[in-house]
Parts: C-alpha cells; structure tokens; sequence
C-alpha cells in the first residue's frame, strides 16, 4: 500500500500465533511495521518472527493470555520499554464453545449451553477486547493518538444458531466499538471494527463441514475467505487512508447473507 503511513508504528496484534491473527502480524511488517504478537501459547513463535523480519517489519512474541489482567499490564510495560509507543492494537484472540441455549431430545431437555461454555467465551472475547484497550489507551492518549480495532463478526450483526456466548461477545464489540468512538476521537484515536464471514482458519474447519458449506452456499462470491482478506482491512483501517473511517463495522464476507 502506497504511503500507509505504517512504517516503524508499534502494532499489537492478540491472537497472533494463528489464522487472521498470524496473518495480520504479517501483513503490518510489510508495511514495516515493530510488531508484538500476542497468544496464550507459543507456536512456532521463532518461524513467525522470522516471516515477520522477512516481511520488512521488526517483531516480538509474549505469551499473553488475553483473559488475564496483570499478564496484560505487564506486556504493555514491555512494549513501553522496548519501542516507546503502541500506535495500533489489535483485538483479535477469540474462542468459540458453540452450543444451542436448550436441546431438546424424546419430549425433554436433553443439554444446556453451560456456564463454563458461557464464562470461558466472554472473558476472551468480551472482557478480554476491553481489558487490552484499557491498557494501551492512556499510552494512545499521552503520545496524541492511535488506532484501535476489533474482531467482531458476521454473527455479531445477524446472530447464528449454536452461538449465542460468541454472538453475545462479537455483539458487544461493535456497541463497545461505538462507544469507545465517541469516548476517544477527541484524542484522535480512531476505533474500528471487522466482521468476518467465514475464513478458512482452525476456528472454521472445527465446525463441521456441513455447516461450512451451507455458509458458503450463503456467500455471493462463492468461496471461503482467506485470512489475507481480513488482514489487508484490518491494515487498510489503521492506515493514513482511513484517516476519517471512524466508529464504524466493516463486513468482509464475500457478501454473505445469513438466512437467505
Ligand atoms: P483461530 O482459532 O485460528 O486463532 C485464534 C488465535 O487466538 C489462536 O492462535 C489462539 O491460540 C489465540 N487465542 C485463543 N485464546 C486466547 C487468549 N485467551 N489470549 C490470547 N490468545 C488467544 O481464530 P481465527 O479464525 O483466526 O479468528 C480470529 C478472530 O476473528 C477471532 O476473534 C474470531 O472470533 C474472529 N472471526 C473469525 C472468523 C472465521 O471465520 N475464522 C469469522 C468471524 C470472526
């Protein structure tokens, strides 16, 4: 991209390990971006901040489990230390623990989605998204600016059956989209949101295919989406080009239209 405006920015990317996230990381170091990966677990961290250098950006890779406060605060310190800065954060880690609220099987209830499906589901996608934009704001808002922006998803807008713990949680990313909007433009900070359709990543190919081929029965253009697709927004929204994009929820989903 031409003059993104993204080169040596301080870019954290959570969920940074694997599909949209792994690819995300990658995409800033083309930009020549300092990137800090983010994940619970180490995989192949080395290989990724190798592609990363390779790519024309600088990296780093901390274990961090979005769902816990201090490891959260003390990564932010690191970052601090080591680059000065956070420019852009990423709030891409998510899980999903899909079950429908009530089964029913012979005339009775046979299963529940449970607390634990529930708990475990918003304390990464919910208050995890919160507790990392916490955390970086104050260094958004002390160096004059910055860019935030968040998973949400195609079943945040239309809902999905077996969902609602994830639907809840991507739901509630665009309202706190919104609000953070409103809350940070006056310290030119801009908060934008994605919501993906389907991708080709783990989190899809483990629903089963039956579901994944009705989704892409649904999607216009045919075919699921790369997790490059969701990359290239995801850079174009924290670019000098998307300097008035601001509050907003970006579809990049083929088109798909669920229930249709
Ligand atoms: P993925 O499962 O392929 O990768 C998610 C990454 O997040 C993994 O590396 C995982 O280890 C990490 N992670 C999980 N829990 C974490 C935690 N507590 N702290 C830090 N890291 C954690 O997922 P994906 O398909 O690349 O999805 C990325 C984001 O995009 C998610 O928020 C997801 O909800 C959203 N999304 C994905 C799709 C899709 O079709 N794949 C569609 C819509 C939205």
């Amino acid at each position: 991209m031409k003059d993104s405006g993204l080169h040596q920015k301080v870019v954290i990317v959570t969920g940074g390990s694997a599909g949209i996230g792994r690819a995300t990381a990658i995409r800033f170091a083309e930009e020549g971006a300092r990137v800090a990966v983010w994940d619970v677990v180490d995989k192949d961290s080395a290989v990724l901040i190798k592609e990363i250098e390779q790519a024309g950006g600088a990296g780093i890779f901390q274990v961090v489990n979005v769902a816990d406060l201090k490891a959260i605060q003390s990564a932010v310190a690191d970052v601090i230390a080591k680059w000065g800065r956070i420019d852009v954060l990423v709030n891409n880690a998510g899980i999903t623990r899909d079950a429908q609220l009530t089964k029913w099987k012979d005339g009775q209830l046979a299963a529940t989605l449970t607390d634990e499906q529930w708990d475990a589901v918003i304390a990464v996608n919910l208050k995890g998204v919160f507790a990392c934009t916490r955390a970086v704001v104050p260094h958004m808002i002390k160096q004059g600016g910055g860019v935030i922006l968040s998973a949400s998803s195609v079943v945040g807008l239309y809902g999905n059956f077996g969902q609602t713990n994830y639907v809840a949680t991507k739901a509630a990313v665009i309202g706190m989209t919104r609000t953070w909007s409103r809350e940070l433009g006056k310290y030119n900070i801009r908060v934008n949101a994605v919501a993906p359709g389907f991708i080709g990543t783990e989190m899809v190919r483990a629903m089963p295919p039956k579901v994944v081929e009705g989704m892409v029965s649904h999607t216009p253009l045919a075919r699921l989406g790369e997790p490059q697709d969701i990359a290239n927004c995801y850079v174009w929204l924290a670019s000098d080009q998307a300097s008035f994009v601001h509050g907003t929820v970006i579809s990049v989903d083929g088109g798909l239209v669920i229930g249709t």
